[in-house]
């Protein structure tokens, strides 16, 4: 199962996440440059009335690429198709739902970088001429059945860019990447969430519970959920900035939002390699997580709040990590 802090789905989050998606780009708060982009775009697809190009979402989980998608069909009054690169496991999957969409419909495929090959090959001719090709027959007598298909868009998105082949990659005529979201924007959302949930949050808690999110609009939320139960049972109802602490420190949240897992990532780098550079491999198996989950869902927000380096030979712990850590950067090497 995922962990709690982590900006991965979990199924505790499936009911709310509908109730709390914004439904237009004006609603969305942060984002500011996909949003200034995306409103263009979209304005001049209109206007000719063509589908909108393709687009392909990358940043890491829980930053509102699935939203993004609902919010860029309703902006074009289209349908939307959500899928997952996993979930098409054949060509004949992708087929079925590629014939079934109607004429500028958006379809969604998160994961993208874990379609198999033979389904991504079937997609590129779809994406660039909206057509498939299909085999019928075997051997020498086999034949190609070109079929058309309605003029629709792809959204892509994924948590690594790096993973996708060039060829799709150069298939999206818009790719952009989703950033982490600041403290005051989280705080927006959070109050948003709080007015829709019915949940008494004062400014005060809300800019402390953003503090401590990640800067990942899900992890915020799902903060919310638990710190609403804390409320009713430890306080008045009321998520101050005092019940907000109280309650954080209880799941072990600490000040920053790291939890027990970034904690040892970073001790690891720091009691057990003299700060680094340690590879990857060695930090999964230190913190008992795989290797993707320590580079998509730990390390990135290590690296945006400046505690952690990727360098070509492995990691290393800033001397900011040595301070936040309380440990004295005179035991690093450099130091
Ligand atoms: P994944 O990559 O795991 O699919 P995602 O990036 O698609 O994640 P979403 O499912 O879009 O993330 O968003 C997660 C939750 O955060 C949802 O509840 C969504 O409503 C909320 N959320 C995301 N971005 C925003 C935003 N800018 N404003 C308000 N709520 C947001």
């Amino acid at each position: 199962e995922e962990r709690f802090l982590s900006g991965h789905r979990r199924p505790e989050d499936l009911r709310i996440e509908e109730t709390l998606r914004p439904h237009r780009l004006a609603d969305y708060p942060g984002q500011e440059r996909v949003k200034e982009e995306l409103s263009i775009y979209i304005a001049a697809a209109k206007q000719r009335g063509e589908a909108l190009d393709h687009v392909l979402l990358y940043g890491p989980p829980g930053l509102g690429k699935t939203t993004l998608a609902h919010i860029i069909a309703q902006e074009m009054g289209v349908n939307l198709r959500i899928t997952s690169g996993p979930a098409i496991s054949h060509q004949g999957d992708l087929a079925a739902i590629l014939t079934q969409l109607s004429e500028g419909d958006v379809l969604f495929v998160d994961e993208i970088h874990r379609m198999n090959r033979l389904v991504e090959e079937t997609l590129y001719p779809a994406m660039e001429d909206f057509a498939l090709d299909i085999i019928l027959g075997k051997g020498p007598s086999a034949r190609t059945l070109r079929l058309d298909l309605p003029r629709f868009t792809l959204i892509g998105a994924t948590t690594r860019y790096g993973a996708l082949t060039s060829p799709l990659r150069d298939r999206f005529g818009v790719v952009m990447q989703l950033q982490f979201y600041s403290v005051e924007e989280l705080t927006q959302i959070l109050l948003r969430a709080a007015r829709i949930l019915k949940v008494q949050l004062d400014p005060s808690g809300a800019q402390e519970i953003a503090r401590r999110s990640r800067g990942t609009p899900r992890i915020a939320n799902r903060l919310l959920k638990r710190l609403r139960d804390y409320a009713q049972v430890k306080a008045d109802g009321v998520i101050t900035r005092e019940v907000a602490d109280a309650g954080l420190r209880l799941m072990e949240v600490d000040a920053l939002g790291l939890d027990l897992v970034d904690h040892k990532v970073l001790l690891t780098i720091i009691q057990k390699y003299g700060g680094g550079p340690v590879g990857l491999d060695t930090l999964a198996a230190a913190t008992s997580e795989e290797p993707e989950t320590i580079e998509d869902v730990y390390e990135p927000y290590l690296m945006q709040i400046g505690f952690l380096q990727r360098t070509p030979r492995g990691r290393v712990a800033t001397r900011a990590a040595y301070e936040y850590l309380n440990i004295p950067y005179g035991d690093h090497p450099d130091g």
